[in-house]
């Protein structure tokens, strides 16, 4: 039987039908591999989607050489929003899985344009760590 649900897309996905043209988006950039498009709520001006064109869920599923091709569109657009739209910086964040924010299982980088009067905030509170913890999870990690 033929999964019609393959590694390369995915009937129900926004992205895929983006990609696919079947739905709107103003597309910046497209190449055989990747495609950049305005994200439809803008964190800030210029706000950018980069997407491989190959389904695939998420950061841990991607295969090397389309997460390699979204990091090097992700850069052409992050210069892209220095030049054209005067931005004085830019984040690029990735969402993996529901915890951390991702609503669109369809990988992708987000280009944030950051302006000096925006009022975007990190994620989190700095302040200062506890050495014995951050040795200890160093520990889980090596
Ligand atoms: P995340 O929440 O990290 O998975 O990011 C998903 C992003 O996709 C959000 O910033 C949405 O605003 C954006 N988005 C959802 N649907 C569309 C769409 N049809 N066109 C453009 N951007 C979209
Ligand atoms: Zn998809």
């Amino acid at each position: 039987m033929t999964d019609l649900h393959t590694a390369t897309s995915q009937a129900d996905c926004i992205f895929c039908g983006i990609i696919a043209g079947t739905l709107p988006a103003e597309v910046i950039v497209e190449d055989d591999d990747t495609i950049a498009f305005m994200d439809i709520s803008p964190a800030t001006p210029g706000h950018l989607l980069v997407v491989p064109r190959a389904h695939a869920r998420d950061l841990l599923e991607i295969d090397a050489e389309n997460l390699d091709a979204a990091v090097r569109l992700a850069q052409r657009m992050a210069r892209r929003v220095i030049e054209r739209l005067d931005a004085d910086g830019v984040n690029l964040t990735n969402a993996c899985g529901a915890r951390a924010g991702q609503t669109v299982f369809h990988f992708h980088i987000h280009v944030i344009p950051r302006y000096a009067e925006d009022v975007l905030q990190r994620p989190w509170e700095p302040g200062a760590g506890d050495v014995a913890s951050i040795a200890r999870t160093a520990d889980l990690l090596r």
